[in-house]
């Protein structure tokens, strides 16, 4: 099975409407002159921004997406949004279980299964973060640290078509680390042969695990390329129309 590679941009708690016009209208500049798509884009800004996003990216081949959506489909939740809300303000995809949620809102592998069927109930297709931290790294327990978040955190009825996992080692985050290719291929060749015992071979083969951490210009043709990596999850990056589209450039 094919599968599209997919560059996410994570915002996380920044950005402006001026930067949602600037990035959304400019990548689709560049995304939309291409004569054929070797690559899907999301950028994912935070909630209040997500309408203003949308109503940019329409049109455009720039998808859009949420960070976080809450488990429950609505009601008595103050602060909390649903997955059909960011469905209605036309995101397409939701980000859940990423390490900072894990580690500032306790999220647990439960809790991000939860979401993720809700978020595919509604209508979102779903991006699973997993990855250790880096005293699980030093430990050597990176595979089964892993390994039990796939199992945990992803939904019941996982298909290729709208499950995508991003294996982000936690300490690469942000720090201007990244794992050798030879740990990320690892890695990535393990969870694909986790799923197709989960899953079964075909669904296994067709969906996509992207790699985060630390993902720049300089360094994307090299960890894009990697087998088993089907695009990048990226942060800081993706705050700057160069960088973020210089990161796509690895599939050029
Ligand atoms: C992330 O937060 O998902 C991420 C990968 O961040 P950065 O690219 O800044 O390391």
């Amino acid at each position: 099975m094919t599968r599209t590679p997919l560059i996410a941009g994570n915002w996380k708690m920044n950005g402006t409407p001026m930067l949602v016009k600037d990035m959304i209208l400019g990548l689709a500049q560049k995304y939309d002159a291409l004569p054929e798509k070797p690559f899907e884009m999301l950028i994912c800004p935070p909630f209040t921004l997500i309408g203003l996003a949308s109503e940019f990216a329409k049109n455009t081949g720039i998808v859009i997406g949420g960070q976080n959506c809450s488990a429950l489909s609505n009601g008595a939740h103050t602060g909390d949004i649903s997955a059909l809300m960011l469905k209605e303000a036309r995101a397409k995809y939701v980000i859940l279980g990423h390490s900072e949620r894990r580690t500032d809102h306790g999220e647990t592998n439960a809790l991000i299964k939860a979401k993720a069927e809700q978020a595919l109930k509604d209508g979102l297709k779903v991006i699973i973060c997993v990855g250790e931290t880096e005293v699980q790294k030093d430990a050597g327990e990176t595979l089964k640290v892993v390994s039990k978040q796939v199992s945990e955190s992803l939904p019941s009825d996982t298909k290729a078509d709208d499950v995508v996992i991003a294996y982000e080692p936690v300490w690469a985050i942000g720090t201007g680390r990244t794992p050798t290719g030879a740990e990320v291929e690892e890695v990535h060749a393990f969870i694909r042969k986790q799923l197709a015992e989960m899953i079964g071979l075909d669904e296994a083969g067709g969906l996509r695990i992207l790699y985060g951490g630390s993902v720049k210009p300089s360094n994307a043709k090299e960890l894009l390329h990697i087998p088993n990596v089907d695009g990048a999850l990226v942060g800081g990056a993706s705050l700057k129309l160069d960088d973020f589209w210089g990161i796509a450039q690895a599939y050029l």
